[in-house]
């Protein structure tokens, strides 16, 4: 099955394009390089041996996305395009809402003209909003979110169930990612974010190098076990092979499935930056400070449905996830 994977010199994408190439698929990766570099697409081809056609180009533009298919021959496609930074969306939204709903628009458009029906999205545990008690299940109603990034996951969303309604041939899996860290454990591939990150792994990441000098932990009077907030982290290697999963259920199923990939479990802020301590033996110094606006205190998915329609669930613990984000990290300080 050849596979194009918009998005897919990104964090996920590349990750996603290893698993794929090593369980025998064709990839094909459309990326315009805006939140990533050429260079991650040829570590896929050192660590898996295996080629991939890179077309570097903007899907919004439907004259190259259509170049694209008439050059190869697509059977599916896993869409991560997308500008993706919440703070950013909220000062730039017309920007986030032309690139994330052009780009899925064009897509489904040429998809449809070249008559291929199946496609994995990438959609967020963001959808879930703010009122639904955790852990969060794919059955929740989803009703709104609190900033432009995370609204274009949920319009998008409904744009792929409204085309599934429409064409009864299109398969769609909108996948619920939790929070992907960790890297490749060749530690030649990983997330290299510009600028200061926003994340917190990618931040005690600089700080473990010494890069800056400290985190900030935002709040520690939350109703949780210490505090600090908490979130369902899952390493990137195990979100890729959910991907691989979700593709063989969209080979065999049609209709739109939303699926949660999370590893059911939260971590605290304090568990995540004592475990990249303890498993690496690098000292995170941090300070408190006050609740990062528009944060919610704990959520975790229920990734029972994973685990029944596409038979995954997570293989790695934590401290995998802070050892390997760190042999990524001080393998390639700079990034690519
Ligand atoms: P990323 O920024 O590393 O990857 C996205 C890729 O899309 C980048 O390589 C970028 O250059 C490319 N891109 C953006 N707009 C494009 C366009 N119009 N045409 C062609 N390429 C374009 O992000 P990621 O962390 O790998 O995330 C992948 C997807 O998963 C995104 O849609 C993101 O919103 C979603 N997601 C990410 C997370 C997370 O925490 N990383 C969580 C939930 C959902
Ligand atoms: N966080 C933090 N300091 C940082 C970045 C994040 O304390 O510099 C906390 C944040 O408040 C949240 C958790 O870490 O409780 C995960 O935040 P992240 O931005 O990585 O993911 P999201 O909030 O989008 O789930």
């Amino acid at each position: 099955m050849k596979v194009l994977l918009t998005g897919g010199a990104g964090y996920i994408g590349s990750h996603t394009c290893v698993e794929l190439l090593n369980q025998g698929f064709e990839a094909v990766i459309a990326d315009d390089f805006s939140n990533s570099k050429p260079e991650a697409v040829k570590r896929i081809t050192e660590i898996t041996g295996k080629n991939v056609d890179l077309y570097p180009i903007d899907i919004c533009g439907k004259v190259a996305l259509t170049k694209l298919f008439e050059e190869q021959k697509i059977d599916a496609v896993i869409h991560f395009a997308g500008f993706k930074a919440v703070g950013e969306s909220c000062q730039k939204p017309l920007m986030y809402y032309r690139n994330n709903l052009d780009a899925t628009l064009t897509l489904l458009e040429v998809m449809k003209e070249f008559n291929v029906n199946k496609i994995v999205f990438s959609s967020s545990a963001t959808v879930y909003g703010e009122n639904n008690p955790i852990p969060y299940v794919e059955t929740m109603p989803i009703t709104g979110c609190t900033n432009p990034y995370g609204w274009t996951k949920l319009m998008i969303e409904q744009i792929l169930k409204d085309t599934a309604n429409a064409d009864p041939d299109l398969s769609a899996v909108l996948l619920r990612y939790f929070n992907p860290i960790g890297a490749h454990p060749s530690g030649r591939i990983g997330e290299d974010p510009s600028g200061i990150p926003n994340n917190l792994l990618p931040y005690v990441a600089k700080v473990a190098t010494g890069k800056l000098p400290k985190l900030g932990i935002f709040g520690d009077d939350y109703d949780t076990v210490d505090g600090t907030g908490v979130r369902d982290y899952i390493h990137v290697v195990d979100l890729a092979r959910g991907h691989v999963a979700a593709l063989q259920y969209a080979d065999t199923h049609k209709g739109v499935e939303a699926i949660n990939l999370g590893s059911g479990k939260g971590h605290s802020v304090l568990e995540v930056v004592n475990t990249f301590t303890r498993v690496n033996n690098i000292p995170v110094p941090y300070e408190i400070k006050p609740r990062r606006a528009g944060d919610l205190p704990e959520f975790y998915a229920n990734a029972e449905k994973a685990k029944e329609l596409l038979g995954w669930e997570v293989e790695y613990t934590l401290e995998d996830m802070c050892r390997d984000l760190w042999n990524w990290q001080s393998n390639n300080p700079d990034g690519y």
